[in-house]
């Protein structure tokens, strides 16, 4: 489950929640119990080492997946190079 950072406009205080992907804008801050928290934008991070170890053919689905992400991420800019 990602990690995500927000910052409690009532307090003013910094939290890190886990959160699944899709309740990320439902955080509530832990000390004055405000929903009005802000997410900070840039950091999301999974947690693998809490998990333990893994099937290794999962590991490897994975970094196939990344692969595929990097080739499409490649692709998309030779294509906007073209265009250009
Ligand atoms: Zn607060």
């Amino acid at each position: 489950m990602p990690i995500y950072a927000y910052k409690c406009e009532e307090c003013n205080n910094d939290f890190k929640a886990n959160k699944r992907a899709k309740e990320r804008d439902n955080a509530e801050c832990p000390l004055c119990q405000s929903k009005m928290v802000k997410r900070a934008l840039s950091f999301a991070m999974h947690v693998k080492k809490a998990e333990g170890p893994r099937p290794l053919s999962q590991v490897k689905s994975e970094l196939l997946e990344d692969k595929k992400k990097m080739i499409k991420e490649a692709r998309r800019e030779m294509e906007g190079d073209i265009e250009w």
